[in-house]
């Protein structure tokens, strides 16, 4: 089996500042832990930056260009409060969004059977029209819908399980049959949306949990909720908005998730992805603010899609 590790030096060039949780050295923890030994069968590929069209199936343009004419010379720009731009930010958030789209390309085509997008900035909090919480622009949408435009793949899922609310995953699919979008999620917490009261025209379905929940009610929310819509949606493709910061260890919420249950969740979602998907499987990362937490949290992630 094949997986494809899509990554970009630019994306450690993006620095939202020197106090910033979202810092570069997230994403070079989870790479040092990709370097060890049992990852070398990963094939590496370079992340391309996201075409204009891919962006504006779920941005329009005036955020886009907006976005990006925002990007710095020097110094630092706030979008707003915690999501930040500086010099490198542009090109990391078009290398970002590209990396999905080029690893929904090579699952279609199977080249690969499953692929992870170590890539940051995050994605799922960007809205069609706000960037917001450390997002610009919405990896995950962006490589659903071109699964479904490009591809002309019917049904596409979403599943998120960073301990935040995907609020801009929500919002792009909310009104849309195609899609779908599952997550579990502290509550309440930062965006304040993701009650279980939310559900789309019924493509959307929300498990919150209380602070201090873990193994047992992440899995009994995603057993018997998430799964099952899932199933029942028949998804064409799965992607995953991989975000560790549910971890016990991280700093930013009060979940108490451990390296095996990501080991867990991403084996049920390869079930998923194999009995209606033929495998294909995108994750890509979201959250994760304790460094060594995030490292072996992905690390477990991957070892899993590596032996699909
Ligand atoms: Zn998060």
């Amino acid at each position: 089996m094949t997986t494809f590790l899509y990554t970009h030096p630019a994306c450690l060039d993006h620095d939202p500042g020197r106090r910033h949780p979202e810092s570069p050295a997230r994403l070079r923890a989870v790479l040092a832990a990709l370097d060890d030994p049992e990852f070398t069968r990963l094939e590496r590929c370079e992340a391309p930056e996201a075409a204009r069209e891919d962006l504006l199936r779920v941005h329009p343009r005036r955020h886009v260009e907006g976005i990006l004419a925002a990007v710095p010379k020097t110094g630092h720009v706030g979008i707003d409060a915690d999501t930040v731009l500086s010099p490198a930010s542009g090109e990391a958030a078009l290398r970002a969004a590209g990396a999905v789209t080029a690893a929904v390309d090579a699952v279609v085509a199977k080249e690969a059977d499953n692929a992870f997008c170590a890539v940051r900035p995050p994605g799922h909090h960007a809205e069609p029209q706000r960037a917001m919480g450390f997002c610009l622009f919405n990896n995950a949408a962006i490589g659903a819908l071109r699964a479904r435009e490009a591809h002309g793949l019917g049904r596409v899922a979403v599943v998120d399980f960073d301990v935040h609310h995907g609020n801009g995953t929500q919002a792009a699919f909310e009104a849309d049959g195609g899609l779908f979008y599952a997550s579990t999620h502290q509550y309440p917490l930062y965006p304040g949306t993701g009650a279980a009261s939310e559900t789309g025209v019924g493509n959307v379905v929300n498990v919150p949990l209380r602070p201090m929940a873990g193994s047992s009610q992440f899995r009994l929310g995603m057993t018997q909720r998430i799964l099952p819509a899932l199933d029942a949606f028949r998804p064409e493709l799965v992607l995953v908005s991989a975000g560790f910061d549910a971890h016990r260890s991280d700093p930013l919420a009060q979940l108490m998730l451990e390296e095996a249950d990501y080991t867990w969740v991403t084996e049920k979602l390869l079930e998923v992805a194999y009995r209606h998907a033929a495998g294909r499987l995108v994750a890509t990362l979201e959250g994760g603010y304790d460094l060594s937490a995030l490292a072996a949290s992905a690390a477990a992630h991957i070892r899993v899609l590596m032996s699909a």
